[in-house]
């Protein structure tokens, strides 16, 4: 399907180093809801929202990240914060009752921006198993 074409098509430029979306994000040269920010992470809201609350969490320095399945023992700390971030995020939202956080890595799991990122999403009913 088309969503699978387009992840398979970003795919391709994943471990390029090109830069991606999120970067003129980072740098605030396209517009974006932020919900969190610090040194190191940055928190906005997803552009297509898959639920009420859709926040997409990033690091800031993509240091080889592309995906999670790139991630090395020297990434430890940051894949921490972003967790952490998660939480702050969800508490801001108002859904620590429940929440989900998803990472896609990789073109079958449907990742199109290679820029590693956490969903967190909340503020419905969430259901199990996940497409
Ligand atoms: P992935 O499919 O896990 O790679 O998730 C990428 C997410 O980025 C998707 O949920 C998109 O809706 C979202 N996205 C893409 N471009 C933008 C943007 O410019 N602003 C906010 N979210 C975006």
């Amino acid at each position: 399907n088309n969503e699978q074409a387009a992840a398979k098509a970003a795919a391709v430029n994943a471990n390029s180093g090109a830069p991606t979306i999120f970067d003129k994000i980072i740098n605030k040269e396209i517009p974006s809801s932020i919900v969190y920010e610090d040194e190191k992470v940055l928190a906005f809201r997803d552009i297509s929202p898959q639920a009420p609350v859709h926040v997409l969490v990033i690091p800031k320095f993509r240091d080889g990240l592309t995906e999670l399945g790139k991630a090395e023992a020297r990434h430890g700390e940051i894949l921490g914060e972003l967790l952490h971030a998660a939480k702050i995020v969800a508490e801001k939202e108002g859904i620590l009752d429940g929440f989900r956080v998803v990472i896609n890595s990789g073109p079958t799991a449907c990742q199109s921006v290679y820029h590693l990122h956490l969903h967190v999403l909340g503020g419905r009913q969430m259901n199990w198993p996940p497409g």
